[in-house]
């Protein structure tokens, strides 16, 4: 595998270096920008794997620049892990609305800023598609698609079957309304959001009968997330 570019956009030097320091370490290429306007520059000629975006910057902040880049053509795709002071619920969702795809509150360690990058570049970096994902003794065959639950197999629709696959793929994480549209369905298809509605009761109704229903949780004011733990 070639080695992924991360850029980070942080005004702050010495966060920059230490940054630099441990990406470089962990064996990434890395390229650093103190502002939005500088980062975009370097994404036009030299195109990161990622993203690593402060939230407080002058000029354009980390948040607006990131609903910028995925306004974008190029960098619609491109993975954004924000870093921010910032814990609130409410900030959270409107960087999630934005596309971000995760968050690092800062002060991180070492260990958590690698392990949040290197999630993302497994997901992003298509997993082997004879994976059988199994969780809470639900299981997901990505080549047969099958989904059994103690080698009972479920019966279902081509929906509810990419929208388990996409939860079972990323557990653990809320995901807007929006976020599950584009992930799902695509993101040139226009359905309104309640479809995702539709689908998750549709979803839950065909896991009632093992329970796992209650895998599929709803997360007030944020959307959906797929969890074996309980609330
Ligand atoms: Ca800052």
């Amino acid at each position: 595998m070639s080695e992924k570019h991360i850029l980070l956009v942080e005004d702050e030097q010495a966060i920059r270096d230490m940054v630099g320091l441990i990406l470089k370490q962990a064996g990434f290429k890395f390229s650093e920008a103190s502002n939005a306007h500088e980062a975009e520059g370097k994404i036009k000629t030299d195109m990161p794997d990622l993203l690593l975006l402060d939230w407080m910057l002058p000029g354009l902040s980390g948040i607006d620049f990131a609903r910028k880049l995925r306004a974008m053509k190029n960098t619609s795709e491109l993975p954004i892990i924000m870093l921010t002071a910032r814990t609130d619920e409410d900030d959270i969702v409107r960087g999630l609305a934005e596309g971000v795809d995760d968050y690092v509150t800062k002060p991180f360690s070492t260990r958590e800023l690698i392990a949040r990058i290197n999630a993302i570049f497994r997901r992003t970096d298509h997993p082997d598609p004879s994976t059988v994902v199994s969780i809470a003794g639900l299981s997901l065959d990505a080549v047969s698609h099958r989904v059994s639950v103690n080698d009972k197999v479920l019966a279902l629709g081509p929906t509810e079957y990419r929208l388990l696959l996409f939860f079972m793929s990323n557990p653990e994480r809320v995901y807007s309304r929006e976020q599950i549209l584009n992930h799902v369905w695509g993101d040139n298809v226009y359905i309104e959001e309640r479809t995702v509605d539709v689908h998750i009761r549709r979803l839950r109704k065909l896991l009632e009968a093992s329970g796992h229903d209650s895998l599929v949780q709803t997360v007030r004011s944020a959307g959906y997330r797929f969890s074996p733990k309980k609330e």
